[in-house]
Parts: C-alpha cells; sequence; structure tokens
C-alpha cells in the first residue's frame, strides 16, 4: 500500500472526503477546519461548530455523519462540517465569523449552517460576507428552525412510526428525555400533544422525575426562567444520570455524545429510544439495546428535522413546506429503515446506513469524475 500523502488519508473512503481545508489568519486569530466530504447529491450543507478543542478528526466524523444525514433525507446536498477553534464565548466572536466566511469564500461547495457554539447570528454575519449561509434570522429569508422546533417535530413523527413498528401505543406511552434544549423541549412537546406522558427530564443541572406526568407547558417555562429543569415544582429530583435508569417506554438522549455506553445500557427500561442528539450511544451500548429487543431509532434518520428545515430554508420554501416536508420525509424514512432492518435482522443503524450509501452511491454513479 502507498504511503499517506496527508495526516489524515487514513480517515479517507470511496466516500470521501472530497476536501480537508485548514485555515489560518493570524490577524485574527482565526484557526479553523473545513471537510466537504461528498458532493454527489449535490453542494455540502454542514454546521459550523467554534470549540476551542475541535479537531479535524471530529470535523470529519461529523462530515460524513452529514453526509449520511442528508442523503438519507433525500436532500439533493452532501455533507460538510467546519470546525473554529476557539472558544464560543470569546467577545472576538463577530471577526472571526467575518474572516472565517472571507477564507471559505470559494469553497463554494460547503454551505455553513449553525451547530454548537455558533447561531442565526453568527450565520447572519457569514451570509453578509459571502452570501452563503443557512439558518438564518427570518429577518433575512430564514426559518426559526429552533423556534418552530423543526427537529423535535421529525422526532414526533419518527415517534409515530417507531411505535407502530415496536407495537407500543403511543396515547399514554411513558417519556423521559435527557437534555431539555432545542431538541428536548420541542420533542417533549409535540410527544405530549400525541397524548405520551412526559414522566422524566434532565438538563446539565440536574433531572427530575415525576411518574404521574410532568405539566410540559409549565416544565418549559421553569426552565426558561430559572435556567433549568429542576426548578419545577412537582416530582423528584434526581442525579441526570439517574435519567437513564427511569421507568419509561420511550428514551430520547438529546443532549451530548455517548451518554448511553457499558456502563448504563443495561438500566434502561425504555423499549424505543430515538436518538435526538448526534451519536448519543456508543457502538457497542446501542448494539447491546438491539440484543436486549429495544427498539433504536438512529439519530441521522430521528433528528433530520433541523437539516431538512435548513434545505428548504435554502431553497426558497416557507416554514409550511419545511413542517410539511420534515414530517412526509421522516416518516418515509424511519419506515424503510425499520422494515429493512426487520427483513434482514440487522441493527436499525445498519439499515440507516446502507440505505443512505446507497443513494450517495447511486448519485456517484451518475457524475462524471466519479465513474
Ligand atoms: P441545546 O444546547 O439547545 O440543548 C442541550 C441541552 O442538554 C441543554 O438543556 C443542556 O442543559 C442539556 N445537557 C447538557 N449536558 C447534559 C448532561 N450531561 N445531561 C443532561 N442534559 C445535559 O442543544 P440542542 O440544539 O438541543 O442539541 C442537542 C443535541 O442534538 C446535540 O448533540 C446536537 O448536535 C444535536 N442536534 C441538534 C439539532 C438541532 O436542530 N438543534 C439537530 C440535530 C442534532
Amino acid at each position: 500500500m502507498a504511503e499517506p500523502i496527508f495526516d489524515y488519508e487514513p480517515l479517507c473512503d470511496d466516500l470521501g472526503p472530497a476536501k480537508i481545508v485548514h485555515v489560518h489568519d493570524p490577524g485574527v486569530g482565526l484557526r479553523a477546519i473545513v471537510v466537504v466530504d461528498n458532493v454527489a447529491c449535490g453542494p455540502s450543507i454542514g454546521g459550523v461548530r467554534m470549540a476551542a478543542d475541535v479537531t479535524t478528526e471530529e470535523v470529519f466524523r461529523l462530515a460524513r455523519a452529514m453526509t449520511f444525514k442528508n442523503a438519507g433525507a433525500g436532500l439533493s446536498h452532501g455533507g460538510g462540517k467546519a470546525g473554529i477553534v476557539a472558544d464560543p464565548r470569546t467577545t472576538e466572536k463577530e471577526p472571526l465569523l467575518r474572516a472565517f466566511a472571507q477564507a471559505i469564500r470559494e469553497l463554494r461547495d460547503y454551505i455553513p449552517g449553525p451547530d454548537m457554539g455558533t447561531d442565526e447570528s453568527c450565520m447572519a454575519w457569514i451570509h453578509d460576507e459571502i452570501g452563503r449561509a443557512v439558518g438564518l434570522p427570518d429577518v433575512l429569508g430564514g426559518i426559526p428552525l429552533d423556534e418552530i422546533g423543526a427537529t423535535g417535530l421529525g422526532l414526533a413523527a419518527c415517534a409515530e412510526v417507531a411505535a407502530e413498528h415496536c407495537g407500543l401505543d403511543l396515547s399514554g406511552a411513558r417519556l423521559a428525555i435527557e437534555g431539555f434544549g432545542n431538541v428536548g423541549r420541542p420533542a417533549a412537546r409535540f410527544l405530549v400533544q400525541r397524548g405520551v406522558k412526559l414522566v422524566a427530564a434532565s438538563d446539565s443541572k440536574g433531572a427530575v422525575h415525576d411518574p404521574d406526568g410532568i405539566d410540559v407547558d409549565e416544565i418549559i417555562a421553569v426552565k426558561r426562567a430559572s435556567g433549568s429543569v429542576c426548578a419545577y415544582s412537582r416530582g423528584r429530583k434526581i442525579p441526570k444520570e439517574g435519567l437513564f435508569a427511569v421507568d419509561c417506554d420511550v428514551l430520547i438522549p438529546a443532549a451530548r455524545p455517548d451518554c448511553i455506553r457499558e456502563e448504563n445500557v443495561d438500566r434502561i427500561r425504555a423499549k424505543l429510544v430515538l436518538q435526538g442528539a448526534n451519536i448519543p450511544a456508543t457502538a457497542a451500548a446501542e448494539a447491546r439495546l438491539h440484543e436486549r429487543g429495544v427498539l433504536v431509532v438512529p439519530d441521522f434518520i430521528a433528528n433530520a428535522g433541523g437539516v431538512i428545515c435548513a434545505a428548504v430554508e435554502y431553497h426558497g420554501g416557507s416554514e409550511a413546506d419545511a413542517r410539511e416536508r420534515i414530517v412526509e420525509r421522516i416518516t418515509r424514512n424511519t419506515r424503510e429503515v425499520l422494515e429493512a432492518a426487520s427483513a434482514r435482522g440487522v441493527q436499525p443503524r445498519a439499515a440507516a446506513v446502507a440505505l443512505a450509501r446507497t443513494r450517495v452511491e447511486e448519485a456517484m454513479a451518475l457524475k462524471r469524475h466519479f465513474a
């Protein structure tokens, strides 16, 4: 085998990455990485993560996840991602984002969106510089994806199909949500509208458990006012790690990566796990859940609502178009993935990767330079 010509060559495979770009602008102290993984389905869309410890490998993994998420959702977009190496609390955020935008001006097959450490104002600054970004404020034609709860809406659509698949009646089903943020809060709201009973919710400060049911509007208001679900007036306060052991039917991890792992996987009592966060379970823990008969809908199928909304915005669609597209795509994809997994006797993730990979490969076969 030939010697690798650059450090990250071992990460490459038949899908990508197409480009790994390192940006350095000492004038403003900008250090950034952009990975355009695969553009066979169209220009890549993916978030700009701002974190002091973001690495090229992390950005590559996230870009690949976007390739699968976008293809899985049937979008005419490939996968990409960017990382700006900086503390998101920096007072120099705007100059950094503007310099970053200028640096990627000619990287036209990458369309930036918000991610950890960036928001719609950051996307507005990028758009102001180069006219290319999604997740914009509504005054610039953006669809406020967190306000409409795009990812939560998709999770609720996913829950309907998955519950039917595993013989669970959503009406009265008990729900626990880890991470009561922009994904967890709307997921709770949309699922309660479908008759689900929220019994536990957590955030970075702790968790609350009430088997009789938590009032979703009240806990959302409490979280907004006090900054934590722990200030909810009823139920029992439990440590945040205790959320995974709560007696429930549906569990939505919607916070950090790898929170379901070997040490806690066997404490999970839910019949259905919908992955709201990206990579919330280790591969071994996900396999263990499958072995135990727990149905797990993988992240890039279940949490695609946000990027579907961003793609609708990019193509000039309305908020109503976005809602319709999210429900339609996620319903269809969840059904297809779960049916394929059952038919082949494999984990839903294996079926989901196969579905997304096939779509990318079909698109690649239509490209001259990939033939
Ligand atoms: P957010 O910052 O709005 O909310 C995260 C929530 O998790 C907060 O309430 C925080 O207090 C809580 N949290 C942090 N650490 C915790 C811990 N150890 N235990 C319990 N709770 C904890 O973030 P978000 O936008 O809701 O994103 C959550 C996850 O979903 C991330 O993995 C993100 O990449 C992924 N995701 C988000 C979207 C989106 O549309 N926002 C779309 C797809 C995937």
